[in-house]
């Protein structure tokens, strides 16, 4: 049902400086002029203009709330439809009164992400771009939100699209040649496969390389700060969650006590484990050896093992240190503002120099060089050049996998002289994996898994 004229609340429930309610269809603008009063009537006002008025009850004639209305009217809009948006003061009350009055009027009630989708069904956006709309919604970090910003304009779209265009043209030629199969022909069409096949793998590796990095740029990498106590965990933690805003998020469907909380060192966002019980170690009472930082430092990707510079080593980190072993791990050597006492080459026993980061978590000293030691491990020391693309979406990965399989499929099979109209069966599939990333290949209950991951009046 594209036809019809849909309404829905477009900012986060509760208190806030305002609220906007987000109208989408060919009814829009009358829908809501019926509503509206202001200077303009809305069914004159140009495109792209904001309007300040009141919305009043069309029964009593009252004025409900004061409101400033958006115009932007077909196509040059998000869904492409005569997009209406009424900013109303924020608060739940508000905004549900201006809801309900719309909702009497020939408007419904939005389906969660439908606007984006019919953005999608109506061509102006494809489905990897609707995607990333979803991953700009969920971004915990500046990077994740510049990756998913990317993927919304498009950049992982053209890659895509360049793929499947030399893919298309493979299958063109194969065609060619099954409708008039010459001997020297089919051994041409033979190395003309090889040779797309493996250019178009050569591409999706690079993208697959990528998208580990986007993964933990998206999802944060998971991290335990561990160590005995006393050595700065709390202060650590503490001046990692002022130095950005640390965002603590309730994820929905899982349980109530389940609380991710990140923070970003620079630009990359950890997700910290058991921060709970990190700062329950604030008092007096301190939880060595607790069931729960076991399992955490067993979850991490990333330990963070801090130790207390002014202190010789203590056997129970020398213990840690070797039972955790070919893990991604740094030690912080914290304290360094005191003199120190650790003895270093008794500690470059266990690791390796360039994952020791002195550090002064009271002088608020050497988190670049934390962040550098993270970069060095996870991005192989660079991190992100300006027009890097980040596969970052666990669909997109698995497709991907899939197209490079078949690839493989249809070199190897021309590499043994398989009859082409077999090969033409392995390419045919890659072009068709790729297709469902954009989602000119993609089937409806797909289509509608994807948006029904979206939240309402988005
Ligand atoms: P935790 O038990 O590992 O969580 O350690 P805390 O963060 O509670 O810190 C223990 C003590 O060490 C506190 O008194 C902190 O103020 C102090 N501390 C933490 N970091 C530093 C540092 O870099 N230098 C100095 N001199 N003291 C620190
Ligand atoms: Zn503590």
């Amino acid at each position: 049902m594209l036809s019809d004229t849909i309404a829905a609340i477009a900012t986060a429930v509760g208190e806030g400086g305002i609220a906007v309610v987000r109208i989408s269809g060919p009814e829009a603008v009358m829908e809501v002029e019926a509503l509206f009063r202001s200077k303009t009537p809305l069914s004159k006002a140009p495109t792209h203009t904001v309007h300040y008025g009141h919305i009043i009850d069309p029964q009593s004639q009252e004025k409900v709330e004061e409101v400033l209305v958006t115009v932007m009217r077909a196509p040059r809009s998000f869904t492409t439809e005569d997009v209406v948006e009424i900013s109303t003061h924020g608060g739940v009350v508000a905004v549900k009164r201006v809801m309900d009055l719309l909702l009497l009027q020939n408007i419904r009630l939005a389906e969660p992400g439908e606007f984006t989708k019919r953005a999608f069904l109506n061509g102006r956006i494809d489905l990897s771009q609707a995607e990333g709309v979803i991953d700009l919604i969920r971004s915990k970090s500046d990077k994740a939100f510049s990756v998913a910003l990317k993927q919304v304009d498009g950049q992982l779209s053209q890659n895509i699209r360049r793929l499947r265009h030399v893919l298309v043209e493979t299958l063109a030629h194969i065609e060619v040649n099954i409708d008039y199969p010459e001997h020297d022909v089919e051994s041409f069409t033979s190395d003309l496969i090889k040779d797309k096949s493996s250019q178009v793998m050569t591409e999706i590796d690079r993208l697959l390389h990528t998208a580990e990095q986007g993964k933990i740029l998206r999802e944060g990498l998971t991290t335990a700060i561990v160590g005995r106590p006393n050595v700065g965990k709390s202060s650590l933690l503490n001046t990692l969650a002022q130095g950005e805003r640390a965002i603590v998020t309730d994820i929905p469907g899982t349980t109530r006590d389940v609380i991710e909380e990140y923070v970003t060192i620079n630009s990359i966002p950890l997700k910290l484990l058991d921060t709970a019980g990190i700062r329950e170690t604030m008092d007096v009472v301190e939880r060595i050896g607790v069931e729960r930082s076991r399992t955490a430092v067993s979850e991490a990707d990333l330990l963070l093992i801090v130790i207390n510079a002014n202190e010789p080593l203590h056997e129970d980190e020398m213990a840690l240190m070797e039972q955790i072993r070919g893990r991604q791990a740094i030690v912080i050597m914290n304290k360094m503002d005191l003199p120190a006492q650790v003895d270093r080459d008794l500690l470059l026993r266990y690791v390796p120099e360039e994952l020791i980061v002195p550090m002064s978590v009271k002088e608020n000293e050497g988190a670049d060089r934390l962040e550098q030691a993270i970069s060095n491990l996870f991005f192989s020391g660079k991190l992100e050049s300006a027009d890097m693309t980040y596969v970052s979406n666990v669909r997109h990965i698995a497709l991907l996998k899939k197209a490079r399989q078949s690839l493989v499929d249809a070199y190897e099979a021309a590499d043994q002289f398989v009859p082409i109209d077999m090969i033409q069966i392995d390419v045919r599939l890659a072009w068709e994996h790729l297709g469902e990333i954009v989602g000119d290949t993609a089937h409806d209950a797909l289509i509608d898994q994807i948006f029904s991951q979206f939240c309402l009046g988005k």
